[in-house]
């Protein structure tokens, strides 16, 4: 790695640990960032801090967006997210799950327990399999720590700045939204396929057919290919296309964790 590189990084750690100083009086850093090994990994210490950050944010999104008020969709959600959390690797969190009044087809998760689905990508899922997969693909996000983990993603970053900014609610916020920022956080590839291969484990320890992970990028597959042709110059809009890319990978991924080997098609169809 070059010297700059660590520099910047060192530089982000920095940032990262006064942001988060700013928003708990208790608890520490990990500062486990070490420029002799250049080990990446900079985490939250506590589980309690990763939930103050994530209930701030959380607590900003909803006050900022619409939450459907249709009471069963919320606990068709609730309900098949439970499942998922009580079987997940990281059960002492307690999670919420919330639909929110969008039609874009998107999902996003916050550290600490956090998941955010929008009804447009309720709707877009065929049954409960299908939507328990998002589910567990965020709650896997989640349970493996990837927004505090892989910090050099800048995610972790952006997400503490947004406590920040959402801690300093009444103040002039110029530009957009929190929830719109949240809405565009991306996860880096790596992590993305991690979130996969856990969300098949997490499907099968609570009885959901994982299979429909498969189905459900088909969709997103057609979905992002029509939103290619016909979203408007100029115009972006935060879609799951944005935030979950790299659909012929996770296909592969999914496949590998389900079958232990994807059909060599998938292979030809899986970027470098
Ligand atoms: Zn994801």
């Amino acid at each position: 790695m070059a010297a700059s590189g660590i520099v910047a990084q060192a530089r982000r750690a920095v940032r990262w640990g006064l942001l988060l100083g700013g928003l708990a009086a208790t608890g520490c850093v990990g500062s486990s960032f070490n420029l002799a090994t250049q080990q990446q990994e900079y985490t939250i210490t506590s589980t309690e801090q990763e939930v103050e950050v994530g209930r701030k944010v959380a607590r900003q999104v909803v006050d900022e967006v619409a939450v459907v008020a249709d009471e069963p969709v919320q606990q068709r959600v609730r309900d098949i997210g439970q499942r998922i959390a009580a079987v997940c690797d990281r059960r002492e969190l307690v999670y919420h799950f919330t639909v929110i009044a969008d039609d874009d087809v998107n999902a996003f998760s916050l550290p600490g327990g956090y998941v955010f689905l929008d009804d447009g990508l309720v709707k877009k899922t065929a049954n409960d399999d299908e939507l328990a997969g998002v589910i567990a693909h965020e709650v896997a996000h989640i349970a493996a720590r990837h927004a505090v983990k892989r910090y050099e993603s800048n995610l972790g970053l952006q997400i503490v700045q947004l406590a920040s900014l959402a801690a300093r609610r009444g103040a002039a916020t110029r530009g957009l939204s929190v929830a719109a920022r949240v809405a565009q956080l991306a996860y880096a590839r790596q992590d993305e396929l991690e979130a996969d291969r856990l969300a098949v484990r997490y499907l099968q320890a609570a009885g959901f057919d994982p299979k429909a992970m498969l189905t459900f990028l088909e969709t997103l597959r057609d979905l992002h290919s029509d939103k290619a042709q016909y979203l408007p110059r100029g115009v972006v809009r935060p879609q799951y296309a944005t935030t979950h890319p790299f659909v012929p990978e996770r296909t592969l991924a999914v496949k590998e964790a389900l079958f232990g080997v994807a059909d060599y098609i998938d292979y030809l169809n899986a970027p470098e």
